[in-house]
């Protein structure tokens, strides 16, 4: 991004996320045992997960520039922009750390989107290669928060099976999209184009928000998918057509992503089409099979 001049984007330091924004999400004694961890100079968690003595403040601001993001994008009406903190968020449920993830920055940010600007309806596209469990448990009987994930199956930490569509009020408003390892830019390019851009334009979200972690390249240490540069670009490119449509602000927060320079180079690829002026012009994506597969099993909730 350096390198890049940053694309002429404004860069802001991320503020810490307060108490109160946590508690949107989280059990106040989940941050309480996080800080005191910090403070005691660090621990592990389980098998993944540690935290060293500024773990604490990291995580505030990597939920503090995902809230800001949305002050961003409501507050002051920017189209889009996107989040580069660590540590991720999306496994993080809302009493408990995992797979590298404290607090779930990504379902604080929606979740202070309705909070503070009264949105109704949130989209959260995550494709990150693993599944986001702790989004999906923290808004899966939540019909204002529509969560919908592309990951490889199978693969950790073994939830979002296509037939979990949510519960309660919220049932419907999950959407899993399991991939094969192998899978690459036509198969998440299709199920962006064709699966998830449709749902932006039949729900009309207020907001759309992805959980962007670039495990899913084909450089990843991680994983097994295929994804390129331009693959991720394309995506990016479908969700700006869509959001254009809808008026629907679009904004990205980092997750996972373990090959470094493979992350820098997607990031430098797709904040040009996430930046564009002007949308870019539809792509001739073939229609995937499994595309066509959660297109038929989501008929039974929208209608295309
Ligand atoms: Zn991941």
């Amino acid at each position: 991004m350096d390198r890049h001049d940053w694309f002429g984007w404004e860069r802001v330091e991320a503020p810490r996320a307060t108490r109160a924004q946590l508690s949107l999400v989280h059990a106040a004694a989940h941050v309480d045992t996080i800080e005191a961890l910090s403070a005691g100079g660090g621990g592990a968690i389980d098998l993944d997960t540690s935290a060293v003595a500024g773990t604490y403040e990291a995580a505030l601001r990597a939920a503090g520039g995902a809230v800001a993001l949305v002050d961003a994008l409501l507050g002051a009406r920017t189209a889009c922009g996107v989040s580069a903190l660590r540590p991720p968020g999306h496994h993080a449920e809302a009493a408990r750390a995992m797979g590298f993830c404290f607090f779930n920055n990504v379902a604080v940010a929606a979740a202070h989107a309705r909070a503070t600007f009264g949105v109704e309806r949130v989209l959260v596209l995550d494709w990150d290669v693993h599944h986001g469990n702790g989004t999906d448990a923290i808004f899966h009987a939540d019909p204002s928060v529509l969560c919908c994930s592309i990951h490889e199956w199978p693969l950790y930490p073994g939830t979002g099976p296509a037939h979990d569509v949510g519960s309660g009020a919220g049932e419907g408003f999950t959407v899993n999209l399991p991939v094969p390892a192998g899978s690459g830019d036509a198969v998440h390019g299709s199920l962006v184009e064709h699966v998830v851009a449709p749902l932006i334009r039949g729900w009309g979200p207020q907001l759309v928000l992805v959980s962007a972690g670039f495990d899913a390249h084909r450089a990843d240490p991680l994983a097994g998918c295929r994804l390129t540069e331009a693959g991720f670009a394309g995506m990016t490119g479908s969700l700006r057509r869509a959001c254009a449509e809808v008026d629907a602000p679009l904004g990205l927060v980092l997750e996972g992503g373990y090959a470094v320079e493979a992350l820098a180079a997607s990031m430098a690829a797709l904040v040009p089409v996430l930046g564009a002026v002007e949308p870019p012009g539809p792509t001739e994506l073939e229609v995937h099979p499994l595309a066509v597969e959660a297109n038929e099993r989501l008929g039974r909730w929208w209608s295309a």
